[in-house]
């Protein structure tokens, strides 16, 4: 496509690529001038023929009203010298004047009309470049009235459509990373079932101890590939910002309660301490208590599994005006600061976990974040001071309390 140039258009600085181009005046090309020039002494040749013209009608209509003349002679003599004694001219002034004015007008009207259409055609100009696919081009022009308005809402258009059509963009490329991950983590544990089962097929064992072994190994395979259909599904059904959310009225620090107390077994394996500390002791809320319970068994887990030597878990829910804010944290080493604001996203590990055999699907923590967007709140995770935490804002009132 031909590179345009800010002369070929008529503009008076460069134009920036970004947001923040500096708007300009239009500057009319040589042959616009000329144009503008032309009109101008057309029109000023019409006008003074149609002067002259009106000129001597009026001329003739004065001199030529026999009734006028002596009417005047008789009765006004001041306005008969004025207009029809050979030596007074008096008369030709005021229409001279309003001639000259009117004239001017007439100039001035047409010249400025044919300056805005050749402002439209620039604009024109500048859309048919925007539309050729220059989208990050904006029309660079300042101007007052209409014309100004009318370049400020194109310009907001153009901004509106680029982001929509980057965002369409972006989410044609998480879907595409969504099934490159899908099937590359589906792919490892099938093609461990399929060597055991190819194994046991080609009776390659020599014990039944050893065909044991195979079949145990493809059936926790088995099991991890559920596990990740499973979270798959429902990182699907709880990203729909239209899930449907059972909302009861049930209390928080019971809850919380409840799920430290189904982990208290892994945690004691691991020679690790769960403390729950709940401020008030009872608090009411509403919530998809199903849902919730997803998102405290994520983040203790994941405590329990990557809290490296770690011996400390504490959990602390504490009521602040409308919302409660719990805080999941443990002991032990800490998660990088590169990686904190990634471990939202879906399939993220930290690297180390990757390799671990306890490493999971890497959908927990994003699962978690969509179910706490879907309660209007928020989460965020800190690590520092030999401390991981993961913090939760949620309002204790939620705005339906239908299901919706
Ligand atoms: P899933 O929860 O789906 O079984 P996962 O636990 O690997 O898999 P997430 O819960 O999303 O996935 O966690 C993402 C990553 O964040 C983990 O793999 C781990 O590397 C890191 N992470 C999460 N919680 C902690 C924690 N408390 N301490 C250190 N690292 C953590
Ligand atoms: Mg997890």
């Amino acid at each position: 496509m031909a590179k345009r140039s800010s002369k070929q258009f008529g503009v008076l600085a460069i134009k920036s690529k970004d947001k923040s181009q500096t708007y300009n005046r239009i500057r009319l090309t040589s042959k616009e001038k000329s144009e503008l020039l032309i009109e101008g002494l057309v029109t000023i040749i019409l006008l003074i023929l149609l002067n002259l013209a009106m000129y001597m009608i009026l001329v003739q209509i004065i001199q030529t009203s026999v009734s006028l003349e002596s009417f005047t002679n008789r009765f006004m003599p001041s306005i008969y010298d004025a207009f029809y004694s050979p030596r007074a001219m008096i008369w030709k002034k005021p229409i001279f004047a309003l001639m000259a004015v009117l004239d001017i007008a007439i100039l001035y009207w047409r010249l400025i009309r044919r300056y805005k259409q050749m402002q439209q055609r620039h604009i024109i100009s500048e859309l048919h470049y925007i539309s050729s696919g220059h989208y990050d081009h904006r029309i660079p022009f300042d101007l007052g009235g209409d014309l100004g308005k009318l370049i400020r809402s194109i310009n907001a258009l153009v901004d509106s459509t680029v982001e929509a059509i980057e965002e369409e963009r972006r989410i044609e490329q998480s879907k595409d990373e969504l099934i490159t991950n899908v099937s590359h983590d589906i792919r490892t544990p099938l093609t461990s079932i399929i060597g055991y089962l190819g194994l046991i097929e080609e009776r390659q064992y020599s014990s039944e101890e050893e065909l044991l072994k195979y079949t145990h190994t493809a059936y926790l395979k088995s099991k991890q590939m559920k596990l990740l259909v499973d979270d798959l599904f429902e990182y699907t059904k709880v990203r729909q910002s239209n899930t449907p959310i059972n909302l009861v009225t049930f209390d928080m620090q019971q809850l919380i309660a409840q799920v430290v107390v189904d982990f208290e077994l892994d945690a004691q394996k691991k020679e690790v301490t769960i403390d729950f500390e709940p401020s008030p002791p009872s608090l009411l809320m509403s919530g998809d208590t199903e849902k919730l319970v997803r998102v405290f068994d994520n983040l203790l887990s994941n405590a329990i599994k990557y809290g490296t030597d770690g011996t400390q878990i504490i959990v602390i829910s504490e009521k602040k005006e409308n919302e409660v804010i719990i805080t999941v944290k443990n002991d032990g080493k800490e998660i990088p600061k590169k990686s904190l604001d990634l471990l939202f996203d879906r399939f993220y590990r930290v690297e180390e976990s990757r390799s671990q055999q306890t490493g999971g699907t890497g959908l927990g923590l994003a699962i978690t974040q969509s179910i706490v967007d879907l309660h209007h709140g928020q989460i965020y995770a800190t690590s520092e001071k030999g401390w991981t935490s993961f913090i939760i804002h949620l309002p204790l009132e939620q705005p339906n309390h239908s299901n919706n």
